[in-house]
């Protein structure tokens, strides 16, 4: 004997019931079957929508042509295959008629009772199983009609009855029978009570009826057919990712199904793993797929996690008092109360001061749930022994899922530092006492995110990763292109990385599913000028993307004060804007904290010495207990290109307008040749060194002459800049015939913070470091009497992109395997 169930798409229309017909056709060859039916798709909603409007006093006459033309339209459809289609016409008019005297009742009585809800949310059931016998009786399949209401007998609550097993194996003893039909047909969803009055199993209670029907039967398989492939590692619709599971265990299929993946009713497992009956989960739409087998002996899975859900509509109650405190038997009253007000309670905690007791409940019944509270404990509100008994809405359940979690570590840290990454905060936090499930009640907003996130996190699924770039001159220019052409690399590694903002001075485009990088400069002129900072802030609180970053590469100062603001609103920052960690320490300090508050990442490895990894390197001398006593180098790519040059006789003049052509130089080359530039790189080694310094407490000497006037408008100052040619180009021979060369030289030491240039022996190290390259010597405890040093290309656009990219990919964890 088999069950087969087939839901509301599977039997959804023609194509679908023909199909529906095939595959039990097929199945028939081998064994007995019981096929199970769910309502078409959307006419369970439309039933209990159109009562709701009917007790409302509404019209419904549209509704009721809706649902007869649904299934008439399917029936004359099937006209050419079946014997007759009269009798089905009939018979789905009778349905009609029913549903239109209850609505009209319902309408009358402005009333519609729990019991009446149930048999008129049936109808869809009945009508879609009407079509199926029709056309398996034209096949020959000689189908026997099995009426739910006599055989799933059940008691309770009219719209979410209990099943009373017993009873049920009893009634259907002559089915179970050998000598019984070969093929039964039942619509699922409801069953009846002693006297044949509907009751109702609940929202997708096919599942449960199917799981009935088999454990009376017993079944050799229950087959569940739905519109996916199976149990999904997470509901598809949420995580696209997500993957369809080979095989789960009984009981992780209970807690994933308990928990809100709603291809499974919840109560479906039980009554298949008593009478240890494998469930089949699979796609009518693709029968050749082997979908999801629920069994004793799942294989064990290779991911400690097996899957997460995600269960909505939650509201987190709490009551907590000083009184309460090894009170005993405040638990039990608590649960008591929600019990005889019929309130089911999805997860409790309560904390180890025996202070509070929290517990979720379903939205809808949070206002009955706190009522009921407030008249169990009213005598302890009055004597101040319980002062708060409140409720937090829009909450969700997040879980996830595995055998394999029982007694393995770090499970848990890795789903809680995943809600972190994203940002989401926890209400309440429950662990399965069989440690196959742990839950977190999060804002169900969060729900989408946080999802996708730590699914990435357990199975390495490709993770989306969301970029807001201001700035898209020289370095951000180049970072779209890098990032364009990294993209199909990256993402065959798992990260999917997204830019869904850019903005320059004047204008901003946003677009959260992201900008196509081909277009970038296209669409950032259509955009708009008020896409600024604020709205990026925006962006990232109410769009809440996965894993906003914030890329600076502008040279803004306002773009820099904007950072601990920016943090704050749950975006980390990626900059190569020196002047947030050149400003002043105030600020520089601030950026820190509100980090760490906000649990966001500053990274700036570009800062200093380009894509070379300085700022990295310093930070794990420190981190390891070393102590630098000394940094020195050539920190500018710009000068040392420029000095370079002039070497081979080129004039001054003539180097600089290179270096700008080539993009060597800041925007203003002024902020090269006066040395605030690597005063500020000096500065910001300073300040990882622990030193608090300001810029104008470093050493300060130019590369322009002191009696040169360097101010006023740019084009002004490169039309005078030949002025000064021949004189250092003399300064230049003169030293060359000494064996030394210039080097403009930062250190930071014992004296405190320098820059400036250098007449260097041609011995020295530092007088091959030329051509735009960067060289730092580090000397330090470990690293003495040789320092460490490191030397590599250090200018340019391109170099400092690939920094940029590199931090941005740092804040991408690896997948955990
Ligand atoms: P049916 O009408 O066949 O009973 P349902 O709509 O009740 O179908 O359930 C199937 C749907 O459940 C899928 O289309 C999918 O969107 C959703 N779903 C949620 N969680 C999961 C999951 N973990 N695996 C598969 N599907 C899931
Ligand atoms: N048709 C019912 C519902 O939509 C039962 C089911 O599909 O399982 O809830
Ligand atoms: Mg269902």
């Amino acid at each position: 004997m088999r069950v087969m169930k087939f839901g509301g798409t599977s039997v959804g229309g023609t194509a679908q019931i023909r199909r529906v017909v095939d595959l039990v056709e097929q199945a028939r060859k081998d064994t007995r079957v019981m096929v199970v039916a769910s309502a078409v798709t959307g006419i369970t909603n439309l039933l209990v929508d159109t009562a709701r409007l009917a007790q409302e006093g509404g019209a419904v006459d549209a509704a009721l042509s809706r649902f007869e033309q649904t299934h008439l339209s399917i029936a004359r459809e099937l006209g050419g295959e079946l014997e007759a289609l009269a009798p089905l016409e009939l018979g789905l008019a009778a349905i009609s008629t029913e549903l239109r005297g209850l609505l009209q009742g319902v309408g009358l009585l402005r009333e519609c009772s729990p019991s009446v809800l149930a048999h008129l949310s049936g109808l869809g059931e009945r009508a879609s199983c009407l079509l199926l016998e029709a056309l398996m009786s034209a096949r020959k399949l000689s189908p026997h009609a099995v009426e739910p209401r006599h055989v799933l007998i059940c008691t309770g609550d009219p719209l979410q009855a209990t099943p009373r097993m017993d009873e049920i194996r009893a009634r259907f003893a002559p089915l179970r029978d050998a000598s019984g039909p070969g093929l039964m047909l039942m619509p699922g969803f409801f069953g009846g009570d002693e006297r044949g009055k509907t009751l109702s199993l609940g929202r997708g209670g096919s599942d449960y009826s199917a799981a009935l029907a088999a454990a009376a039967l017993d079944a050799r398989l229950l087959e569940i057919w739905t519109d996916v492939d199976g149990i999904f590692s997470a509901d598809p619709r949420l995580v696209p990712e997500a993957f369809p599971l080979a095989e789960v265990s009984f009981e992780e299929a209970m807690e994933l199904a308990y928990f809100g993946a709603k291809v499974l009713h919840p109560k479906t497992i039980a009554p298949a793993r008593e009478r240890g009956i494998p469930v089949r989960v699979c796609n009518s739409f693709r029968p050749e797929h082997p979908g999801t087998l629920v069994t004793d002996s799942a294989a064990p899975p290779d991911h400690p996690v097996r899957g997460l859900s995600f269960l909505r509509d939650v509201a987190l109650i709490n009551i907590a008092g000083a009184g309460l405190k090894g009170v005993p038997g405040t638990a039990a009253r608590v649960f008591a109360s929600m019990a005889r007000t019929g309130i089911s309670v999805v997860l409790i905690t309560q904390g180890s001061s025996e202070c509070s007791i929290s517990f979720c409940v379903q939205q809808s019944e949070s206002d009955a749930a706190v009522r009921a509270l407030e008249t169990e404990f009213e005598v302890e509100r009055e004597a101040g022994k319980v002062d708060t008994i409140e409720r937090q809405g829009q909450l969700a359940v997040l879980s996830i899922v595995g055998d394999g979690m029982r007694h393995r570590v770090g499970v848990a840290g890795t789903f809680f530092s995943g809600l972190a990454d994203v940002g989401c905060s926890i209400a309440a936090i429950a662990q399965g006492s069989s440690e196959r499930s742990i839950s977190a009640v999060i804002t169900e907003a969060d729900g989408p995110r946080a999802m996708a996130h730590v699914h990435h996190r357990y199975f390495g699924t490709t993770e989306v990763v969301e970029l807001l770039v201001a700035g898209v001159g020289s370095v951000g220019g180049e970072l779209m292109r890098q990032i364009r052409q990294q993209a199909p690399h990256l993402r065959a590694q798992g990260v999917d990385l997204r830019v869904c903002a850019i903005a320059n001075s004047r204008k901003g485009v946003i677009e959260p599913a992201g900008i196509p990088l081909e277009q970038w400069k296209e669409k950032l002129e259509a955009g708009t000028a008020s896409a600024s900072l604020d709205s990026f802030r925006e962006q990232a609180r109410e769009k809440r993307p996965g894993r906003p970053i914030f890329v600076d590469c502008t040279s803004s100062e306002d773009v820099a004060l904007a950072y601990p603001s920016l943090l704050a609103s749950g975006l980390h920052v990626v900059t190569a804007n020196k002047k947030a960690n050149a400003g002043r320490m105030a600020h520089w300090r601030a950026i820190r904290e509100t980090a760490s508050r906000h649990q966001r990442r500053f990274l700036y490895e570009t800062n200093v010495g380009a894509a070379l990894p300085v700022i990295d390197t310093l930070k794990n001398m420190l981190r390891t207990g070393d102590q630098v006593h000394r940094i020195e180098g050539i920190l500018s790519g710009s000068l040392s290109f420029i000095l370079g040059l002039t070497e081979q006789g080129v004039p001054l003049s003539q180097a600089v307008g290179t270096a700008m052509e080539k993009r060597f130089t800041e925007p203003d080359p002024r902020d090269d040749l006066q040395g605030t530039d690597v005063a500020r790189k000096v500065l910001i080694l300073a300040r990882e060194l622990g030193r608090e310094v300001e810029l104008e407490q470093v050493a300060l000497e130019s590369l322009l002459p002191a009696d040169f006037d360097a101010d006023g408008p740019l084009d002004a100052f490169l039309e005078r800049l030949p002025s000064i040619d021949a004189a250092f180009q003399r300064r230049v021979e003169r030293l060359r015939d000494e064996g030394k060369v210039l080097r403009y030289v930062g250190s930071v030491g014992q004296e405190g913070c320098a820059v400036g240039l250098k007449a260097v022996p041609l011995e020295n190290p530092l007088a091959a470091v030329k051509g735009g390259e960067n060289a730092l010597s580090f000397l330090s405890e470990r690293y003495s009497p040789t320092p460490l040093v490191i030397r590599g290309y250090g200018a340019g656009a391109a170099v400092t992109a690939s920094g940029v990219l590199a931090d941005v990919l740092r804040l991408v964890e690896g997948p955990l395997t």
